[in-house]
């Protein structure tokens, strides 16, 4: 497919173009350091170069804290809340993040189809930026390079003064038109190389856990775990949840809420009665690994892990998915080279 050159000194010229469709969203810089995705006001606050943001695009269809019902116990009844599909562009979206979204669509539409977040996924449309690696990005491991197209509507290779821009699809290629661009005359750029990865093909990862299970790899590492959940709350493939019911003091109608949660926490384990199933941090620190990597991994064939690097770069304990995942491929390499 032929690509079109966007150069530097256009890129604003194309968001205004792109907000004449849909709304935009895109990372913006908050503070020194930090990026977020925010709706779009003013095109130039757009930031297309960028290691990553601090929330995946996740919050947008599955929010921190979602109201799934109103009930009223006078009646016996109840009413859900209409939904709408987020009809919008995601400007700016690097490959990790999008195979984070198509796992939570996997995720979300087994057993009890979750109808709020498939309600939101709905109308979206992706377009994609290539992104140079830092020292806590590896989606490469995981078999996500830094301009996999997978899932996207629009891709734009960085290349040298701007963006080599595909149309992937019919959605993408609308969104393009009435945006003139001349030819992109060089060829695409291949993926960026990593600084940071996992010691091991993927396709073998599934033996390393099948191996560590019982490795004294989760009781070194809770040493120095504080069992905040933050690797959880910032990792775009987390799904879990807890769902709470707010009565009102009258006690004829309330809320049923959903929040995300975390299996780091203690009381994520917590049961009627009391009784904790996963009581110390050495257990949580495997489950919550286990779960990237080997759990749903069985069923799919894929890590549910991307790779992103926010677990680690915002742990605060220093504690690093990477670290964990190669002290088992050393075990596992050593117990096959004792056989
Ligand atoms: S962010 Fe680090 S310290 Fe906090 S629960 Fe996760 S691994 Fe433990
Ligand atoms: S486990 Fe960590 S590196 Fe992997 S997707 Fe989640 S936050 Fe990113």
């Amino acid at each position: 497919m032929t690509a079109m050159m966007l150069d530097n000194d256009r890129v604003v010229d194309f968001v205004t173009h792109l907000q004449e469709n849909k709304p935009v969203y895109a990372p913006h810089a908050k503070g020194r350091s930090s990026f977020v995705f925010d709706q779009v006001e003013k095109p130039d606050d757009v930031v297309l170069d960028y290691p990553r943001t601090l929330h995946s695009i996740k919050k947008f269809f599955l929010p921190p804290q979602d109201d799934l019902l109103d009930f009223n116990l006078v009646e016996n009844s109840f009413t859900e809340p209409e939904l709408k599909p987020f009809d919008a562009v995601f400007l700016g979206v690097h490959s990790y993040d999008l195979h984070a979204v198509m796992r939570l669509d996997y995720v979300y539409s087994q057993g009890n189809p979750e109808r709020n977040y498939l309600a939101r996924r709905q109308g979206a449309v992706f377009v994609g930026v290539s992104f140079t690696p830092d020292k806590h990005h590896f989606s490469g491991s995981v078999g996500i390079g830094t301009n996999d197209t997978t899932g996207f509507d629009v891709f734009l290779h960085i290349v040298d003064d701007g963006y080599a821009v595909e149309a992937l699809t019919e959605a993408g290629t609308d969104l393009l038109q009435g945006f003139d661009m001349p030819v992109y005359e060089g060829a695409l750029p291949a993926s960026a190389h990593f600084e940071q990865h996992i010691y091991v093909p993927q396709g073998k990862l599934l033996d390393v856990f099948d191996h560590g299970y019982h490795s004294v790899v989760w009781s070194d590492e809770a040493a120095h775990c504080t069992g905040c959940g933050t690797c959880n709350l910032i990792c775009p493939t987390c799904s879990c949840f807890n769902v709470e019911d707010h009565v009102d003091v009258t006690v004829t109608h309330g809320t049923r809420t959903r929040s995300w949660d975390s299996c780091m926490l203690r009381g994520f384990g917590e049961v009627a009665g009391g009784e904790v199933f996963r009581e110390n941090l050495a257990d949580r620190q495997r489950h919550r690994v286990y779960r990237k990597f080997k759990y749903i991994s069985d069923e799919t064939g894929e890590p549910w892990c991307v790779g992103c690097g926010r677990c680690t770069m915002n742990c605060t304990a220093g504690i690093s998915i990477v670290n964990i995942v190669n002290r088992l491929v050393n075990e596992y390499d050593k117990s096959r080279a004792a056989v």
